[in-house]
């Protein structure tokens, strides 16, 4: 309906739920963070991109833009806590702080445990526990003090089912799993009364560059065979479940979802 007249004037766009938003997401050159970053720009927020891979991150920035939406991309590894600074000061300066972390890049190397792939373990403690701290280090004075302004800002973590579940071989990515989901419900306690919200996402098996990684053969089999009897979840399933914590009101913390492929038992 348009009441529309010569003497006024509409704005071509209305507000977006998350205009005005400010949202950093990590591990965006692919899969979930891919799709999130995408879906959280639709829906409003300038989104900054995060990853190593500053080719892949110029593509998503250009698709976003042709959308109508606004993105910025900073190429940095997560796993370096100083570039985290740097990149957190950018935002700072270019965009005036994150109100929004979508706290993501992670890496799952299943192996049995007796084969001592030391190296493997050492990656994905790296990375989804301490690269994971290194974005949180950077990015919360920003959440805090956003949400201090304007009454809501949120940090959401991608964790796993396998925070919750046992899967035989995948003992070192669960353990870093169960970490994130564990941390999240700690900051959620000591940052909601900040108007913080703290969010973990445990997916069950998406289709993404993650299993691209996967050298173990026992696993490649075990998630080829899964991938014949079930469909699995896509990235952007995940992204719209980021979209929805992102746009509930401020009241409302989704703590913890869990996100299965209808098909997927455990
Ligand atoms: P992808 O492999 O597609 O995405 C991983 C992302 O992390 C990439 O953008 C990658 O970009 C980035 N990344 C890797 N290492 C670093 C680093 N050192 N510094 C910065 N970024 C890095 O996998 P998913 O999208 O599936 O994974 C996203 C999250 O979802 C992970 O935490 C994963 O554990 C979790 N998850 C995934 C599930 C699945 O079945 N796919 C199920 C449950 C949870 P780049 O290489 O350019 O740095």
């Amino acid at each position: 309906m348009s009441t529309n007249t010569p003497s006024q004037h509409h704005s071509p766009t209305q507000a977006l739920p998350l205009t005005g938003r400010v949202a950093v997401v990590t591990g965006a050159s692919s899969g979930i963070g891919e799709a999130s970053a995408e879906r959280l720009a639709a829906l409003g927020a300038r989104v900054v991109v995060l990853a190593r891979r500053a080719d892949r991150l110029a593509e998503l920035v250009a698709r976003i833009e042709k959308n109508g939406g606004s993105a910025l991309a900073i190429a940095a590894d997560v796993t370096d806590a100083a570039a985290l600074r740097a990149a957190a000061a950018r935002v700072e300066a270019e965009l005036g702080g994150a109100d929004l972390l979508l706290n993501n890049a992670g890496v799952m190397l299943p192996a049995p445990i007796e084969e001592l792939a030391a190296d493997q373990w050492q990656r994905q403690i790296d990375l989804n526990i301490s690269g994971l701290m290194n974005a949180i280090g950077a990015f919360t004075p920003q959440l805090v003090r956003a949400a201090a302004a304007r009454g809501v800002a949120d940090l959401i973590n991608t964790s796993s089912i396998a925070a919750q579940n046992i899967f035989p071989n995948f003992a070192v990515y669960s353990g870093t799993k169960a970490y994130v989901t564990h941390l999240s419900r700690h900051l959620r306690a000591e940052l909601g009364a900040k108007k913080v919200r703290v969010s973990a996402i445990e997916p069950g098996i998406v289709g993404t560059e993650l299993q691209s990684h996967v050298t173990d053969r026992g696993a490649l089999d075990w998630l080829a065979g899964s991938k014949e009897t079930m469909e699995w979840l896509t990235a952007e399933d995940v992204a719209e479940t980021v979209g929805f914590i992102a746009t509930l009101p401020p009241r409302v913390n989704l703590q913890q979802v869990t996100i299965m492929p209808t098909g997927q038992a455990a």
